[in-house]
């Protein structure tokens, strides 16, 4: 008969005889926001396990971290953030989580200015790829070949997205290429790609556009006859509406610029959101 004794000393021999087997490491990497999280989960893969602080369609500008942020930034082992003060919120709450490994900000300073929104411009991408590859090999050893790979496969993906952008809105003829969206999330994305864009708001959606900013970028969209307006996936609708009305140039679509879509959305991936908004303008200026 199996006593309560007899069954202990089974179950402590079997754990003796049939150790389980040991788990390959994955470290576990925290993302900043969506599209960070993207960038990363190209690069780990299977080989890590990834979570992210601020979703998809969600404002990392003006993000307020919840106890589940904390938790989950208590038991990273790295951590990647974009920096130039797009995560405003992000040093409080590594006070609060009590989190002291590894932060890697990817967005090196000096960039462009103190405008954090480099992922605009695929060649900055690149960069933060490699970057990702180098610190994911620092604390994973063992896998560091498989995330090389990843990052080289993808890389090549990424120039080819980057060909494909400049191709979309080459054939909008340049004096054309002038857009209107909320905040000013395209700086690289004009540099890069020959666009000019107007914007009530700033580089951050923190300060709202004054009465008085709207009625210059009303006066402004006059002077330079530019074509189309869009609003934003992180921002709220109403006053690029409001413009419309105003101006009478036509809302020409959604563009994604600080977060990517949910999954069923257009901008799942870095790699779609890009590809859609060059298409979402070239479409609405008549390309
Ligand atoms: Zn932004």
């Amino acid at each position: 008969m199996l006593t309560v004794r007899s069954l202990i000393a089974a179950i402590l021999l079997g754990g003796l005889l049939f150790p389980p087997a040991l788990a390959a490491y994955r470290p576990k990497a925290v993302a900043s926001f969506s599209i960070l999280a993207d960038l990363v989960r190209h690069v780990g893969g299977d080989q890590i396990e990834l979570s992210m602080l601020v979703g998809p369609d969600s404002d990392t500008h003006v993000f307020e971290p919840k106890p589940e942020s904390a938790r989950a930034l208590a038991a990273a082992d790295i951590v990647f953030v974009n920096g130039l003060g797009f995560e405003g919120w992000f040093d409080r709450l590594m006070e609060a989580s009590g989190y002291a490994g590894k932060i890697v900000t990817l967005n090196p300073t000096g960039i462009k200015g103190a405008d954090p929104h480099a992922w605009q411009d695929v060649a900055n991408v690149v960069t933060y790829v490699n970057t990702i590859a180098e610190e994911l090999c620092k604390v994973d050893a063992e896998d560091c070949t498989r995330f090389q790979n990843n990052a080289a496969s993808y890389i090549t993906e990424l120039k080819a997205l980057d060909g494909e952008i400049k191709a979309t809105l080459e054939k909008i003829p340049a004096d054309k290429r002038k857009i209107i969206t909320s905040h000013d999330a395209f700086g690289y994305f004009a540099q890069a790609y020959g666009v000019s864009i107007l914007a009530p708001e700033g580089i951050s959606t923190e300060s709202e556009a004054s009465a008085r900013d709207v009625a210059h970028l009303i006066r402004q969209i006059r002077s330079s006859g530019a074509k189309a307006l869009f609003v934003e996936n992180i921002s709220d609708p109403r006053l690029i509406e409001q413009i419309a009305r105003e101006t009478g140039v036509k809302v020409g679509g959604t563009l994604y610029t600080d977060a990517l879509s949910s999954a069923d959305g257009p901008a799942a991936t870095y790699v779609d959101m890009m590809r859609h908004n060059a298409t979402t303008m070239a479409k609405a200026l008549g390309g």
